[in-house]
């Protein structure tokens, strides 16, 4: 599997169906994380946002589609994929699964090697760095199967020597290229641990090496990441 790691959150109060998915899942290389009911997963999501979500339709507590409205009008976790799962099969309830905002809808049963295959669809999709094997912004390139970064120069490309770390930032920054990622959007997109205490002060100190392994490969490489005062961090596209 790629790295960096996919994070899967999967929402389903049958316990036999939630173990099926969490073996498949887990066989096919993602992180995998489990909730029976539908209270438990909305903590869950604020505590560690998922990078996708398998949710059941009909749940305890809270139901699947609201949860579903629920991210999709947050600010912060509207951009988490959703793949949503049912006993109903009426065209009507997956008219209002997909208008709630999931991505991908199954019925019940399916098979899990289907459901691992419209996971990878779902994220070729919506967040490239976590499908794609290769991501290219600017002088920038990342194969993300390898973990391995490196800069154009001319004809040749120069490996950039970072951490595990560094590089999570870098294809978050190559995603997002142009574009302004804020101190706390990094940290949630590169950082799944928040009970470590990290902070935006991490965010800096991380910013600091990767700009340093850029500057090791080649000179003043470490300013096509900018810092965008009050805002965050800019990649040059
Ligand atoms: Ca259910």
């Amino acid at each position: 599997m790629a790295d960096p790691v996919v994070h899967i959150l999967v929402v389903e109060d049958e316990e036999a169906i939630l173990r099926l998915i969490q073996y498949n899942l887990d066989a096919a290389g993602y992180a995998v994380r489990t909730q029976m009911d539908g209270a438990a997963a909305l903590d869950d999501i604020e505590d560690n946002p998922p990078d996708l979500l398998v949710l059941d339709w009909m749940l305890p507590e809270v139901d699947g589609i609201e949860i579903c409205e629920y991210i999709r009008e947050s600010e912060t976790h509207r951009h988490i994929p959703i793949i949503m799962l049912t006993a109903r099969g009426e065209e009507e309830d997956r008219l209002r699964g997909l208008d709630a905002g999931a991505d991908d809808y199954m019925v019940k049963p399916f098979s899990p090697k289907e459901l691992v295959a419209r996971i990878g669809a779902v994220l070729r999709r919506v967040r490239p760095s976590l499908a794609r094997q290769v991501i290219e912004a600017g002088k920038l390139h990342a194969d993300t199967e390898r973990g391995k970064l490196s800069l154009k120069q001319g004809e040749k490309r120069v490996a950039v020597k970072c951490g595990p770390t560094e590089f999570r930032l870098a294809c978050q920054l190559m995603e997002h290229a142009g574009h302004v990622q804020s101190r706390s959007q990094l940290l949630d997109a590169v950082w799944q641990d928040k009970e470590l205490g990290y902070d935006s002060r991490t965010v800096d100190v991380h910013i600091r090496r990767l700009r340093k392994a850029l500057d090791d490969a080649a000179a003043h490489a470490g300013d096509l990441i900018e810092t965008v005062r009050g805002l965050g961090y800019r990649l040059e596209p």
